[in-house]
């Protein structure tokens, strides 16, 4: 590979652009897992992840991507043939059945569209028709990144409460952590799976799940063969600071700096600068001519954008042609979606001159590809971003 100039634009939606405060913590000289400084350390971040999840209750840290920690939820709290309701919005809720099926459960899926979110009526419904209550628990991709499409997890919770059905709530938050607000404790959710290389900021290699009472109630009786992801060694010896194995102990120096960084901007203007980048791209989106992949308005997601392209062209030839032009990765389509749409990723340490660089890198690419296409969607971003407030200067001044 050649130079090329200028900072590279990692604008797929995870992993996220790592912020250099946190790559300098992970550069620093590696320490003993079972000394003094990583006690600090690990009691540092163990305590200030909840806030993140927004739980008073126990958060486990892997070593691992977030499949690992997919993987952790299902094997603590069930137990083999377990039939699991999972709500099919994508690729990734895909995965997690597949999963599912692969380890020995008896996943049900629900047909989605993969345009829009997890159905809460559809849920309810299928719930009431379990009298005898075979459906251990209920699995929910809150932000589905194959699309765009951010589902009502609070909606859900209701559901499974009208249905009158005891089944547990597991929800994959990987790619909606730290940059959609999320409420682990308040909207009764009984596993949340995440990962570091999204609205972490950090690069690919923690995932975590928080735990509610009732899971960690279900996990003595859940009989899932389960050694390297059991919570209770985890928990028993995150009391005092430390992992009951070698953890990941450069990333967590990584974590506690990407904690600093989230309290110090607070959470409330992280999720209000997410919101506000994805507003942009839309508008830029919509501008250009395009179709966003989610269909619902309350849908859309602030951590990416899934853009469709019109008929007979191709959106894996855009991203290449973007990548050699202007040194900027966007995500593929994913299954089904493959080579029909590309996702901008807007999350994680990412402010409103990357919002508008990475639509001018598209604009460029979608010119330089002959795709038909309204030009001026930077404009269109820039309305959004200002406020809409510009005064206005007729043309004839
Ligand atoms: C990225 C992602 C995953 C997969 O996580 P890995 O870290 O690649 O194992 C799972 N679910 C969602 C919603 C994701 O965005």
């Amino acid at each position: 590979m050649t130079y090329q100039p200028g900072r590279h634009f990692l604008q797929i939606p995870g992993p996220t652009n790592t912020p250099l405060p946190i790559l300098a913590a992970i550069a620093q000289p590696t320490i003993d897992h079972r000394g003094p400084e990583f006690q600090a350390l690990g009691r540092e971040v163990l305590a200030g992840i909840r806030a993140v999840f927004k739980t008073s209750g126990p958060v486990v840290i892997y070593p691992a991507s977030g499949t690992g920690a997919w993987e952790a939820a299902l094997v603590n709290t069930l137990s083999p043939g377990d039939s699991l309701l999972m709500f099919e919005t994508g690729w990734f809720s895909t995965l997690w059945s597949k999963m599912a099926r692969k380890i020995g459960l008896e996943p049900e899926v629900l047909p989605g569209d993969w345009r829009t979110g997890a159905a809460a009526a559809v849920i309810e419904s299928r719930l009431a028709k379990d009298r005898e209550h075979r459906i251990k628990a209920v699995c929910v991709v809150h932000n589905e990144t194959s699309t765009g499409v951010t589902s009502d997890i609070p909606s859900i919770r209701r559901a499974i409460d009208s249905a009158g059905h005891p089944a547990l709530l597991l929800v994959d938050t990987i790619s909606s952590l730290g940059s959609i607000d999320y409420r682990h404790e308040e909207w009764g959710v009984d596993v949340t799976v995440g990962g570091s290389q999204k609205g972490l900021m950090l690069p690919p290699g923690l995932s975590f799940n928080a735990v509610s009472e009732k899971a960690r109630a279900a996990a003595k009786f859940a009989r899932m063969p389960r050694s390297f992801w059991d919570w209770e060694e985890m928990i028993a010896a995150n009391a005092n600071g430390f992992f009951p194995y070698t953890p990941a102990s450069n990333m967590l120096q990584g974590l506690k700096v990407a904690l600093d960084m989230m309290r110090e901007e607070g959470l409330d203007a992280v999720f209000a600068r997410h919101d506000r980048a994805a507003s942009a791209t839309r508008a830029a989106v919509v501008h250009w001519g395009f179709e966003i992949q989610c269909r619902n308005e309350a849908e859309h997601s602030s951590t990416l954008t899934a853009v469709r392209l019109p008929e007979g062209h191709s959106a894996d030839a855009l991203r290449a042609e973007i990548l050699a032009r202007s040194n900027m990765s966007l995500g593929n389509g994913l299954g089904p979606l493959a080579d029909r749409v590309f996702r901008i990723g807007h999350l994680g340490d990412f402010h409103d001159l990357m919002v508008t660089g990475t639509i001018s890198g598209v604009e460029m690419g979608l010119a330089a590809r002959g795709i038909p296409h309204r030009s001026g969607g930077v404009e269109a971003a820039l309305r959004v971003l200002k406020g809409n407030n510009e005064p206005a200067i007729s043309a004839a001044e």
